[in-house]
């Protein structure tokens, strides 16, 4: 693990509230356990994280999003995810949430994203830049990773851009609003919208209209595709050419054809697919057959805390589980800028990271 840690990373699949830590969320669950609200043996039983299945996977983010969902906690768990990929020396972290509406506590989707935004605005171990313009953020004038401060001092930087997912429990109407809602967050970084929640629940049809009229509008597009063995959907899904998919996990001969031509970067999340047992075994996970086909693909954590894994971690199961070098994975590791939905100054200056990175290598 260590050299993974000490090697600059790009995370491209990371849910907000999949990303929490143990510690944050067992607090949670004690203060609103003393107050009846919840049954705290139930988080803890989160906590000990045995292997689940999909569905249940799904249960717990029901019990996570009422221990998380009030503005301030949004703020201190996205300020906290933030801290922990870079401190794993994630360089460039495209979170990805869901905004979510709770009437009885004044939240909507848009006072649901400042409390997000204001997570990054509080991030204190690192200096974030968030956004693609001076606005709101604290961009950097010099790009490299480590800067120096007005103390002399040297503090990292991490890259954060936004994704809006979409639960696929939305209505198409829901779902409008959540691309709308991305349209008028640019400023702030949100960069695209991803298409997430139970893959047995809604319809592909239900959600088309927003990611139509997300692409129309120039944000990128990822999509969970093939975590259940729905071939109408994945087939729908790979002819939509969303810029990444996640997981690819269930395609038969034909999809998986479909995909190879199509050249769709694959998000691989290792751990996350073993735990939920949507994968049986890692020897014969498909990262191997991508990886063999020269496929673009990258590693990603999926739900860090959920599935207690970190991106460095994640590379050293792959690199552990299919016999690839160091120098292999670290090639793997920057050719993920590629696949990034930032803007091309990031690209250049995430470039100019992996460049000096790899000097230090050789
Ligand atoms: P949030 O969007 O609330 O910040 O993060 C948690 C949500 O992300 C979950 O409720 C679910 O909708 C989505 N999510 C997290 N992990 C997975 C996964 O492995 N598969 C799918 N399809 N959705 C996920």
């Amino acid at each position: 693990i260590g050299w993974w840690a000490s090697m600059p990373k790009v995370e491209l699949h990371a849910h907000l509230n999949g990303s929490i830590r143990d510690s944050t969320l067992l607090e949670l669950g004690k203060a609103l356990g003393e107050k009846g609200i919840i049954v705290f043996s139930d988080v803890e039983h989160v906590i000990l994280k045995e292997d689940r299945s999909l569905t249940e996977v799904f249960k717990l983010f029901d019990l996570i999003h009422i221990l998380t969902t009030d503005h301030k906690t949004v703020t201190r768990i996205t300020k906290e995810v933030v801290e922990d990929f870079a401190s794993d020396n994630v360089v460039y972290l495209e979170l990805r949430t869901t905004p979510k509406r709770n009437d009885a506590i004044g939240m909507s989707k848009r006072s649901y994203m400042d409390a997000v935004i204001e997570g990054l605005r509080n991030v204190s171990t690192v200096d974030v830049d968030f956004a693609p313009t001076n606005i709101g953020s604290r961009r950097m004038v010099n790009p490299a990773h480590v800067n120096s401060t007005c103390n002399g001092t040297m503090t990292k930087k991490i890259y954060v851009r936004l994704l809006l997912s979409i639960d696929r429990r939305e209505t198409s109407a829901s779902a409008m609003e959540t691309v709308k809602l991305a349209l008028e967050l640019r400023d702030v970084g949100v960069v695209g919208i991803d298409l997430s929640g139970n893959p047995i629940v809604g319809e592909w049809k239900t959600f088309l209209p927003a990611l139509n009229f997300a692409r129309e509008q120039g944000l990128s597009i990822t999509l969970h595709c093939g975590e259940v063995p729905n071939q109408d959907e994945i087939h729908a899904m790979l002819d939509f050419l969303p810029e990444r998919i996640g997981h690819a996990c269930c395609l038969e001969e034909e999809a998986w054809e479909k995909l190879k031509t199509s050249k769709i970067p694959v998000e691989i999340c290792l751990t996350s697919n073993i735990r939920t047992n949507t994968i049986p075994a890692i020897d014969g996970h498909h990262f191997a057959d991508l990886y063999n086909a020269s496929h673009p693909l990258t590693l990603c954590t999926d739900d860090s805390g959920v599935f207690s894994t970190s991106l460095s971690k994640e590379y050293a199961i792959a690199t552990a589980a299919f016999g690839l070098s160091r120098g292999e994975m670290f090639k793997l590791a920057r050719n993920t800028v590629e696949f990034v939905f930032a803007d091309d100054d990031v690209v250049r200056e995430l470039k100019e990271i992996f460049a000096l990175a790899a000097k230090k290598l050789d």
